[in-house]
């Protein structure tokens, strides 16, 4: 019985890897269909000044409604897209949209204050032309880069640190804002943190969701608030989806929040609709 039983899982196991290499081809395939067709999304998620109560940004995210196989979600997609090859062209589809957008708003009579903020894969920092490229794109839409937040996560930074310092010198050089996406998932040291030329930390989900249950969590949530004000970066909590939540964070100093206590993130009319003011008419 046990060995049969243990042959059963070893079989079970190679289907599952079987299954999840051919879903990941299947996945590339439809994601190259889709990126053709026009057919991804960007929804938008409002980011908070936790001490004001009012929108000061928000966050641009990917979102892939594929006809057979449903929503994927960017966790999913993201790394195959690196995987495959992909994942230059799909920031350079975001970045374009998100500029389109911005002006799409502006045109509709729509204030966007505020920065918004884009995802920026670690492959994306690994290409030596990245400050042209992103530069290019936002200058050909007559936008100015500060009014973008490009977000990297401090793992994708600490793949090569001594890069990621010269790539966010010469982004913030370029007028774009900065922040370390995920923070305290990527093990970095004070002293990269001192040297990474960023204006804001985003304190992992992780955290912020445990910080009222877990008394680790919660030390850790009030050390990067503290260490991030010493170094001179605001921070930002990621995923507050509790009025307590964001109590605790804004007794502890935090700037500001994201979450779905605030705002889920929406498709662009809706965002518009919710979140934006009518331009003052001339
Ligand atoms: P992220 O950049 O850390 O984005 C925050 C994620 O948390 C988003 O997941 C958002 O929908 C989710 N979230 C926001 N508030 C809450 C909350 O209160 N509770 C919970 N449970 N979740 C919340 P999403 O949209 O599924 O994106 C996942 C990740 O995929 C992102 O994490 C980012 O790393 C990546 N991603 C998404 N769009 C892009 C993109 O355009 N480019 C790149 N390179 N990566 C992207
Ligand atoms: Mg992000
Ligand atoms: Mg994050
Ligand atoms: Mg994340």
């Amino acid at each position: 019985y046990q060995a049969k039983s243990a042959g059963g899982g070893y079989r079970l196991y190679q289907a599952a890897m079987g299954t999840d290499l051919a879903k990941r081809l299947t996945l590339a395939k439809r994601l190259r269909q889709a990126l053709d067709g026009g057919k991804l999304q960007l929804y938008y998620q409002p980011q908070f000044d936790l001490g004001r109560g009012c929108v000061i940004g928000a966050e641009a995210l990917l979102r892939w409604n594929d006809p057979e196989l449903g929503w994927v979600s960017p966790a999913e997609f993201i790394p195959v897209a690196e995987e495959r090859g992909m994942m230059n062209e799909l920031g350079d589809w975001v970045l374009r949209e998100a500029c389109r957008q911005l002006n799409a708003w502006e045109a509709a009579g729509m204030r966007f204050e505020g920065r918004l903020a884009i995802n920026v894969s670690a492959i994306q920092m690994e290409d030596p032309g990245v400050v042209d490229r992103l530069l290019g794109i936002v200058q050909q839409a007559r936008l100015s880069p500060a009014r973008f937040d490009l977000e990297l996560t401090e793992s994708s930074m600490m793949r090569d640190p001594e890069r990621a310092v010269q790539v966010l010198e010469s982004l913030g050089a370029a007028g774009f804002g900065l922040s370390i996406d995920d923070f305290g998932t990527g093990y970095s040291s004070l002293s990269y943190l001192k040297r990474f030329a960023a204006d804001q930390i985003k304190i992992d989900i992780s955290f912020v969701q445990n910080m009222l249950v877990d008394v680790n969590d919660h030390t850790i949530v009030t050390t990067i608030i503290v260490m991030a004000r010493s170094l001179g970066l605001k921070t930002t909590a990621e995923g507050v989806e509790h009025e307590d939540q964001a109590a605790a964070l804004r007794a502890l100093g935090c700037d500001n929040a994201q979450g779905y206590h605030f705002g889920r993130p929406v498709a662009a009319q809706v965002f518009g609709e919710h979140w934006l003011t009518p331009s003052p008419t001339a």
